[in-house]
């Protein structure tokens, strides 16, 4: 019986995961599951993609390449930047890692000592607690309110500040809710900010090109060039190439910082895949005109997602500037009894009672940090959603 470390020990498997897996489950057995747990577009990654990658392994680009990125990707994200974010970097200043996760958790892990703070406003994409206390620090939760679009205000945020505080992470678009700060909003922000010379910012981009309505995408280190020596400005090919499978994140910043994170790598991970590097390259100087027509997808389901659910009794859901989630409030439906007799109690009691009842897979919300809600991914078939959406109704209309 292997034993196993402390710093695992203050962790939990991801659940959002482990939610997916139970669908699978499920399906496997036969049930009629429907699973709007994953995070990932149901959408292809493009061809000219795929193409530059199978022409990458025919040129025998199939070796080791630098640590953190060959100097060619890095000089497509720095276009990238320049291009998209008003951002001027050095190649020396752009980290190239397998995926989104990884470049965040270097990043944590090239900064953070044990006691060290880092401000995480909830809800929050799940992985950066349990990767702040894998390092050792302390997550410090703020909780925002579903009144105020799901986005930290600059007093929250300063009351959470103290002189141990090594990072704030800002998400926007944001996995779960996928709420959205404009530039007005990061301005107020940074102005708190200002004050707290040793707060680092990492903004976690994902989702930047996954917005409706017209949204102008800000990064704070665009509108507050005060901040640019101290801000980590994450992004990645998984959401908005549809490239999940391929792992690749990157980030720029402090040049400082950048080799630090080459250094967890060079002793880790090596770099990333040579071929998905050479894919993305093609991802970053592409065609772009995909996305206005996949976006238009996801804005339909988007609209009639939140409506059948603001259609079913006890639920209450904001409608999304950006991402592919909704984040629906419960709170109608906690006290009540499902006809199988169990009682909701909790978010998380909603979920199971839901999957029992209709077999639909949601997250619950207090694996976000925030409660009583849970997440959907409309990031699926729209038939497939509508159907969801119906169970949902039926099943809230079934509690007692
Ligand atoms: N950041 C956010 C907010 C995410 O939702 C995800 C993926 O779910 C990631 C980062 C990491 O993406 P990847 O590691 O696939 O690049």
């Amino acid at each position: 019986d292997p034993a196993l470390s402390d710093a695992l020990a203050r962790v939990k498997p991801s659940p959002t995961l482990a939610v997916t897996q139970k669908a699978r489950e499920l399906k496997a057995q036969g049930v009629d599951v429907i699973s709007l747990g994953a995070g990932e577009p149901d959408f292809d990654t493009p061809d000219h993609v795929k193409e530059a990658a199978i022409e990458a392994i025919r040129r025998g680009e199939t070796k080791y390449t630098a640590v953190d990125g060959i100097p060619e990707l890095k000089q497509a994200i720095v276009r990238k930047f320049r291009r998209d974010n008003d951002l001027e970097f050095k190649t020396s200043q752009i980290s190239v890692a397998p995926g989104g996760k990884a470049v965040i958790f270097n990043a944590l892990l090239a900064t953070l000592n044990l006691g060290d703070e880092v401000v995480i406003p909830a809800p929050y994409w799940v992985s950066y607690p349990d990767m702040a206390l894998l390092c050792g620090a302390k997550p410090v939760i703020v909780e925002t309110r579903a009144e105020d679009g799901f986005r930290l205000s600059p007093e929250a945020l300063e009351a959470a500040i103290t002189p141990r505080t090594r990072w704030l992470i800002l998400n926007s678009p944001s996995n779960p809710t996928g709420a959205a700060y404009d530039a007005r909003s990061l301005k107020a922000l940074a102005d708190a900010l200002a004050r707290h010379p040793q707060v680092m910012i990492l903004s976690d981009d994902m989702y930047e090109h996954i917005v409706y309505d017209g949204f102008r995408f800000s990064t704070i280190a665009q509108v507050a060039p005060e901040l640019y020596d101290r801000t980590l400005t994450v992004n990645g090919a998984s959401k908005a190439y549809a490239m999940t499978g391929w792992r690749i994140g990157y980030a720029g910043g402090p040049e400082k910082l950048v080799k630090a994170m080459a250094k967890v790598m060079s002793q880790s991970t090596s770099n990333p895949c040579s071929i998905s590097q050479w894919a993305t390259l093609a991802a970053l100087d592409g065609p772009h005109d995909f996305l206005a027509e996949r976006n238009r997808a996801f804005r339909e389901r988007r609209d009639m997602v939140v409506s059948m659910l603001n259609d079913a009794p006890g639920l209450s859901c904001a409608t999304p500037e950006g991402a592919f989630y909704v984040y629906p409030s419960c709170a109608g439906a906690i006290g009540k009894t499902a006809p199988s007799g169990r009682r909701i109690k909790t978010d998380e009691d909603f979920a199971a009672a839901l999957l029992e009842a209709e077999a639909v897979a949601v997250v619950f919300g207090a694996a976000f940090g925030l409660s009583p809600f849970f997440r959907i991914s409309y990031a699926a078939a729209k038939d497939l959603l509508e159907e969801a959406c119906r169970r949902i109704q039926r099943f809230c209309a079934s509690l007692k």
